[in-house]
């Protein structure tokens, strides 16, 4: 028997903030995709304590009904549902076995990458004739100085609806804290603009503390004299009403199902962090320079950069080893011996299944996936330079003379030309492609391309060469 928990914050004061709560898991009880669905709230009951109590179910995926991850997704309802984990979760969920059954605990909704879906959803409500040329978005979070997380999901959301180009200007902005919502007329040039707030729920800020800062008088309102001209603001509802919100919540329930009841086991890891990947690759994925298309139950890959070229114009691979032949060498015909740098071959599509897929993820990307997994677990250690250095035996012993200066002059060259974030010199990266950025991928450790030419650089004899691999 498998069940589904959604929390919710709860109210002590009024009963609308369960309202949507409620309204979710009906949406879910009728597709009949549960044995049963369950509610649980921090302020109201079923309490936290309670609510593993309710269900007989050996399967529990609990599914947190907030914005943005936190406090209470991260301390107070692992904690209250003795779940035995504190701290950030990572994508494919935590899971552990409590009183015999397993229960896994997912992100909270509004991080899950296709939250911008219903952003997008929200703006075409409000203004269905919305055109890149003269229609601005801007997405509204409440922003707070105590919780840094609160304004990442909301940069990132506008991030990635700016690179998909159907705006003509992509704008985040807070209620509590810089850019402030008042400053709209300077920051948005656009004659219209839309406005989606990153909420939860419809309540005090949608209603009252939004349209006061902004000067709305309703859902749309004109502004005749503004500092870039007359402008129309059309204000649409927030996205945690929205009922395409049921369908993230699927979502991050189908990816927490390969989360097993065991941390720190490798073995396990690896099949948690493939089968996250299989399930965004379900609605399209990008990592770093490859496409990966879902099509009526297999699966297309191709460069991004040949995104809209006919399939006829391109060469079809059908096995994941055709991938791997590809994808060794650019355009040029020369060796690629680090995947990630910037120059994977063009002009190729592959049409595989889904365990073909797995392998060809594998080749285009060897070990991305595995390692990026567990950078969002805060489970992938760096190896600083020093160290890689020390390793070194024979003639690239002499690395270990590189003053830190020469590694990053040379780093510089050729580390520009790839797509990984170096972890290993103290570099940060917050979003990888996990979470809708194609680009995102760490690099651990200095690459053997980076420490021969280190090598060279030491010897003198780097110059020309500069910032091509061997
Ligand atoms: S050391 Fe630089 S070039 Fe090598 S994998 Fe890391 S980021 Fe890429």
């Amino acid at each position: 028997m498998r069940s589904l928990i959604l929390i919710g914050h709860g109210s002590h004061l009024n009963g609308e903030s369960a309202t949507a709560v409620y309204r979710y898991a009906d949406l879910i009880r009728e597709r009949g995709l549960y044995d049963e669905v369950v509610e649980g709230y921090w302020k109201e009951e079923p309490s936290l304590r309670q609510v593993l109590r309710t269900t007989s179910s050996t399967d529990v995926t609990v599914i947190p009904m907030f914005i943005s991850e936190g406090y209470f997704t991260e301390v107070v309802i692992p904690r209250e549902l003795g779940l035995g984990h504190q701290g950030p979760v990572p994508p494919g969920g935590v899971a552990r076995v409590i009183g015999g059954r397993t229960v896994r605990y997912t992100l909270p909704y509004g991080v899950h990458p296709s939250m911008t879906d219903v952003i997008l959803a929200r703006a075409r409500e409000a203004l269905p004739d919305f055109s890149a040329q003269d229609t601005a978005l801007i997405v509204l979070g409440h922003g707070t100085t105590r919780n840094e997380n609160s304004n990442k999901v909301i940069y990132r959301a506008a991030d990635l609806i700016r690179e998909s180009g159907q705006f003509a200007q992509v704008q985040a902005l807070f209620l509590d804290e810089e850019p402030k919502v008042g400053t709209w007329p300077e920051v948005i040039s656009a004659p219209r603009v839309v406005v989606v707030p990153f909420f939860a729920s419809e309540g005090w800020h949608t209603l009252e503390t939004i349209p006061e800062d902004m000067g709305l008088t309703g859902e749309v309102t004109a502004f005749p004299e503004n500092p870039h001209g007359a402008q129309t603001v059309y204000y649409a509802k927030p996205v945690g009403t929205h009922p395409a919100v049921a369908d993230v919540i699927l979502h991050l329930a189908q990816e927490a199902s390969g989360a097993l009841a065991q941390d720190g086991d490798v073995e396990r890891g690896h099949e948690q962090a493939w089968q996250t990947v299989l399930s965004r690759a379900r609605r399209g994925l990008r990592i770093g320079e490859v496409m990966i298309t879902p099509d009526s139950g297999v699966y297309e890959l191709r460069h991004a950069l040949d995104e809209g070229r006919p399939g006829a114009e391109l060469r079809t691979l059908v096995t994941p080893e055709g991938v791997r032949d590809t994808i060794r060498k650019d355009d040029g015909g020369e060796h690629r011996p680090v995947h990630t740098l910037r120059n994977a071959p063009r002009g190729w599509r592959a049409v595989l299944s889904e365990e073909d897929l797995r392998r060809a993820v594998h080749y285009a990307y060897p070990a991305v996936v595995e390692e990026t997994y567990a950078h969002t677990c805060h489970a992938l250690r760096a190896t600083p330079w020093p160290t890689t250095a020390r390793r070194q035996t024979g003639i690239y012993a002499k690395v270990q003379k590189a003053t830190p200066e020469q590694v990053e002059h040379v780093a510089h060259d050729v580390c520009t030309s790839c797509l990984r974030t170096r972890l290993w010199a103290g570099e940060k990266l917050t979003h990888t492609f996990l979470d809708g950025v194609p680009g995102g991928i760490p690099c651990a450790e200095a690459c053997t391309v980076l420490v021969a030419e280190v090598r060279e650089e030491v010897s003198g004899k780097r110059g020309e060469k500069a910032g091509h691999a061997h």
